[in-house]
């Protein structure tokens, strides 16, 4: 374990599951807890989750489905990411709903000889190209399921896909064409319980990609899914709050007992900085365990032990997720998801 413990505010996560299942009040809400609740501590977020009503979980692989069941839960879980050694059968035994998005799975689903028939929901590719029946392919693999549901091999219960985010025009494109092979699936014999699309985007942004269920990841955790609009312009509250106590701080610098072997980013742009003692402080140097940091004149002495903020809500005058996301050069998601192992987790809220 290093120094650095990400402070999670079990509180700030309920409030904005909330505050996101305000805008899609039709739908069902399925918060996505890949990465270990995309790094701020899955059975602690489930739990949470639970409480704030949410009506399902997304996972991404099985054996996540299969612990969440194993912990207790007894809602929806739906996992839809599986390679060729995933056992089917113990997942459909376990109740954990199948996204299925080539043939092989659904052949591999179909011979599992699960005791449980296996829940499978067929995903069309809408454009984004990470997985999915294409859609000339479409209707062969409807055809399929159905062929395997009437063997009792199967179960299809939904048909989904997932956004690029990268245009509303493009969203709203992807959205049409899922409409369209929903209808064409429909007219070759399917019955489908559940529909669903859109994820923290769409949520927000496009409600033609509601249907009956949305899958909410990133934003449930406070941090902003678009580039022009901040967590606070959207009413979020980011639930985690890096620190780190300094080392050691003489000749106007400082040494954080944080590193990139904790999951910071190793090499942010020139304006990153870091919070001690209520002052910024610009970031010098990214080392595996250690930052340096320059001290404002300001910060008077600083020591050994003070405590530092590398991200947060902002509200102690620290940088969030989303800017250190920016310094970096990548997304929100990234900087909570990336933390690793030696970041000891440390929970407020219920
Ligand atoms: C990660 C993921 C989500 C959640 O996406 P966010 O943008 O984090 O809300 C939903 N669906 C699928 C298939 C995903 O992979």
């Amino acid at each position: 374990m290093s120094g650095a413990v990400a402070h999670v505010d079990l509180d700030a996560i309920s409030q904005n599951i909330r505050t996101l299942g305000a805008l899609a009040p039709r739908s069902q809400f399925m918060l996505a807890v890949k990465s270990n609740a995309y790094g701020h501590g899955l059975h602690e977020v489930v739990r949470t989750g639970l409480g704030a009503g949410v009506s399902s979980f997304g996972v991404l692989e099985t054996t996540a489905g299969i612990a969440l069941r194993a912990s207790g839960v007894e809602v929806p879980v739906f996992a839809w990411m599986h390679g060729h050694g995933t056992d089917f059968a113990a997942a459909a035994e376990a109740r954990v709903d199948l996204g299925v998005q080539t043939f092989w799975q659904l052949e591999a689903i179909a011979a599992s000889g699960s005791s449980v028939r296996p829940r499978v929901h067929l995903k069309i590719d809408t454009g984004l190209h990470r997985g999915g029946a294409d859609r000339p392919r479409w209707a062969e693999f409807v055809t399929e399921a159905l062929r395997l549901q009437a063997l009792g091999k199967l179960e299809v219960v939904a048909a989904w896909s997932h956004l690029s985010d990268t245009s509303h025009s493009a969203d709203l494109a992807s959205t049409r064409l899922f409409s369209a092979a929903v209808d064409e699936a429909r007219s070759l014999g399917a019955e489908f319980e559940l529909l669903h699309l859109g994820a923290s985007a769409a949520v927000i942004d496009l409600p033609e990609a509601h249907f009956d269920l949305v899958r909410v990841g990133i934003a449930a955790y406070g941090i902003s899914p678009f580039d022009d609009r901040s967590a606070a312009d959207l009413g979020l509250r980011p639930a985690m709050q890096l620190r780190a106590p300094v080392l050691d701080a003489r000749h106007g610098l400082a040494s954080i007992a944080v590193g990139f072997g904790d999951g910071i980013q190793s090499d942010p742009a020139a304006a990153a900085f870091v919070v001690v003692d209520g002052h910024a402080a610009p970031v010098i140097e990214v080392g595996v365990d250690e930052t340096v940091v320059a001290l404002p004149p300001a910060a008077g002495a600083v020591a050994a032990g003070s405590e530092c903020i590398v991200f947060g809500d902002g509200s102690r005058g620290e940088a969030t997720a989303e800017q250190w996301a920016s310094w970096g050069g990548t997304v929100g998601d990234e900087i909570v998801t990336g933390l690793t192992g030696r970041v000891r987790r440390q929970f407020a809220g219920s």
